[in-house]
């Protein structure tokens, strides 16, 4: 019997990528603004999204606090471009998050299907990114709310899915988890004993050897796919 249906956050309940790059783009553009020149102009927001999966790769297991790995993201960056200036990589740090934050929304679908849930699963969030779900008015409906930055283990750890069975009072067997990462969301749930739902807003191909339990387009086929298994 499932009872309790968890949620990746990024690029599953909101849009991170969105306002991801509009925040990038727009560091960039200060970036210009007080260091003109050639190797600021070779920037992109490509290669700065190239660099910043660069440092997280090697800090992976040592950081589990993704804005931490921002922060570095963006010392790389300027040392990359022969920039030795922390106060402008905390600047422009700060200008990321500020920019994010105005400009993050959840996907049209997640109130509606939340809603739906409600009552009849439990319905949790487990992200290991750092957007405050109350900022949408989604944490009425999430319960627990579960950071991978305060539990120092971040997806695809079991430990971090764990924590959420505990916090959840459900057993594996009970749980689904829901998230549009195979590598983070769906291999982490299932090495945990969860059923994992491949959310694929974009249907690409699946070039991994990780079998989702369900694969969706969208939200509103989370709700079906549950009582199927109920
Ligand atoms: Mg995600």
């Amino acid at each position: 019997m499932i009872r309790l249906i968890a949620f990746d956050g990024d690029n599953t309940l909101w849009d991170f990528d969105a306002a991801m790059r509009t925040a990038l783009q727009r560091t960039l553009e200060e970036l210009w603004t007080v260091r003109p020149g050639p190797s600021t102009g070779a920037l992109s927001v490509e290669r700065m999204i190239e660099i910043r999966d660069r440092v997280a790769k090697e800090l992976q297991g040592r950081v589990t606090d993704l804005a931490v790995v921002r922060h570095a993201a963006f010392e790389r960056t300027l040392e990359e471009i022969g920039i030795d200036d922390p106060g402008l990589a905390a600047r422009l740090n700060a200008m990321f998050f500020a920019v994010k934050e105005r400009h993050s929304a959840p996907f049209q679908d997640a109130v509606p299907v939340l809603e739906s849930l409600s009552g009849r699963y439990r319905t949790a969030l487990l992200t290991n990114g750092n957007t405050d779900p109350a900022r949408y008015g989604l944490d009425r409906y999430l319960d627990p709310i579960v950071h991978a930055s305060d539990e120092g283990a971040a997806k695809p750890d079991p430990r971090l899915f764990r924590i959420l069975l505990e916090r959840s009072e459900a057993l594996a067997a009970e749980a689904v988890y829901v998230g549009d990462s195979l590598s983070d969301d769906i291999a982490g749930a299932q090495a945990t004993g969860i059923r994992g739902i491949w959310l694929n807003r974009s249907g690409r191909p699946n070039d991994t050897d990780i079998v989702p339990d369900a694969e969706v387009m969208s939200l509103t086929e989370v709700p079906e796919v549950a009582d199927g298994w109920a």
